[in-house]
């Protein structure tokens, strides 16, 4: 996934060639005047807004950690509730959802030889327990996912046959979290490859950018009919001290133990808000987040961001809304998504439930609090002059449209399940996320991570763009498969 260079390159040029109008034949669909205005006033009023900044606080602080089942979840979900009725949103409400949880228990792990040492590790999200007592190995290193997937398949033959697995794949740091997405396989996959190969348990260096001696969580998943293999990552330096012994040709043995506890039936919950619309109410311009955190950190960056970003934005367009007259034509509806970390229950529930209303956009924050840098769309062709007129009212905040036409922009990923399930356009505001896998899913995602004035340039993102596609003269849709 290069960028072309050529298109990187011509960051401010394409948007106004994209705006112009044809020399001939039917003028291009633009915003109104006086939408573009108020677009304006709403990121400058953003950038001095320090709403997002109180309301992330207040749920890093006074919620903490809240992931789906856990004590702190239905706290969250009343701080939700009380929170967008405070932004004066409306039809604020809470819809129920029957979910099976995953939970920690205690865990360990160390080397037993060719040293003995303790290892910072943290089980991965859905992990089966080890059995009483724990796990002991010998140890099969991989330097890389694609490493063990090219291991034989033959019973009995591989080298992770009767062995702890340990994947060694290493997380590259960019901007855009390409990175990220190319290493998470080994997380998220990485159990169904060991076990499918005889293994006993997987071990991967933790998917992260950091080199603190931290742990990064995260999901893994199973595959029907596979042996279902206890699973956990160790810090990046502890992966290291394993990677230095393992090539100066000492063998490696391993013991473990892990507690979980997995399919506790729970009822969470997904918290919605709206700005009404006007003539086009039942179109739905949806901004989201997710309300759920994993447990280590208090998800200050994943997703408590997310959440404040929204929220605010929803809240500003109210506000200014009440002092202007100035009323979105789409109903613009905040869904902070339950339990987006660990099966995308939130997601899953709002696709049943809302799946007959027509969505003009559908957009989630959850990269944490870096400032936005792109505007990405995945919309219709004819609506590409429209999404070059918001990188320009965008373009003042640091906003480029860099891949323009190209359309193949992903939201936030409760977003990007919807927009997959029903064609539903969407935009991303791509977020700088340089740093942010180096906290993400550890002790680390703590609020201190967070610059309030990056956030409020979020917020102003938002609550242009949100409002300039609530006023669009085109129903968006999606581009042609
Ligand atoms: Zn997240």
């Amino acid at each position: 996934m290069q960028r072309r260079p050529l298109l990187a390159a011509g960051l401010l040029a394409a948007p106004l060639a994209w705006a112009q109008p044809e020399a001939a034949g039917t003028p291009p669909l633009a915003f109104r005047p006086e939408d573009l205005a108020h677009a304006a006033r709403l990121r400058d009023a953003g950038l001095a807004d320090g709403e997002a900044w109180r309301l992330v606080q207040q749920l890093c602080n006074d919620v903490g950690p809240r992931a789906a089942g856990s004590p702190g979840d239905p706290r969250a979900v009343a701080w939700a509730l009380k929170s967008l009725r405070g932004l004066q949103l409306e039809q604020v409400r809470a819809d129920p959802i029957e979910v099976r949880v995953w939970q920690r228990g205690p865990a360990s792990a160390r080397l037993v030889a060719p040293v003995a040492e303790t290892l910072v590790m943290a089980a991965l999200g859905n992990s089966v327990a080890a059995p009483e007592g724990g796990i002991e190995g010998e140890v099969a290193v991989y330097p890389d996912f694609a490493a063990l997937k090219a291991d034989t398949l033959e019973p009995g033959k591989s080298r992770a046959h009767g062995r702890i697995v340990f994947i060694d794949q290493r997380t590259e740091r960019t901007r855009d979290g390409r990175g990220y997405g190319a290493a998470v396989p080994a997380r998220s996959q990485g159990a169904i490859e060991a076990a499918k190969r005889g293994a006993l348990a997987l071990a991967i260096r933790s998917i992260g950018t950091n080199h603190e001696r931290i742990a990064h969580t995260g999901a893994m998943r199973y595959e029907l009919g596979q042996p279902q293999i206890p699973a956990f990552a160790v810090s990046g330096p502890d992966a290291d001290r394993m990677a230095s012994l393992h090539a100066g040709g000492a063998r490696l043995r391993m013991q473990f133990t892990l507690n979980a506890r997995s399919g506790v039936e729970v009822v969470t919950h997904n918290v919605i808000a709206e700005l009404p619309g006007t003539d086009l109410a039942d179109e739905i311009v949806l901004l989201s987040a997710h309300l759920d955190s994993w447990d280590l950190g208090v998800g200050a960056l994943d997703d408590g961001a997310g959440v404040a970003i929204v929220s605010a934005a929803a809240g500003l367009m109210q506000r200014l809304a009440a002092q202007t007259g100035q009323r979105p034509r789409r109903t613009v509806r905040v869904v902070l998504f339950a339990n987006e970390e660990n099966g995308f229950d939130g997601a899953l529930d709002y696709s049943r439930r809302y799946q007959h209303q027509p969505h003009q956009l559908v957009s989630e924050s959850d990269f944490g609090a870096g400032k936005v840098w792109a505007l990405r769309s995945r919309v219709q062709p004819q609506a590409l002059p429209l999404m070059g007129a918001i990188a320009q009212v965008l373009a003042p905040l640091g906003v480029g449209w860099p891949e323009a036409g190209r359309n193949e922009g992903t939201p936030g990923p409760d977003a990007a399940l919807l927009m997959r399930r029903h064609r539903w356009p969407a935009l991303q505001l791509a977020q700088n996320g340089t740093n942010y896998f180096d906290v993400h899913h550890t002790v680390h995602d703590t609020l201190d991570r967070i610059v309030p004035a990056e956030l409020a340039q979020n917020v102003a993102c938002w609550a242009a763009t949100a409002w300039l596609v609530a006023q669009s003269p085109l129903r968006l849709t999606a581009p042609p498969a």
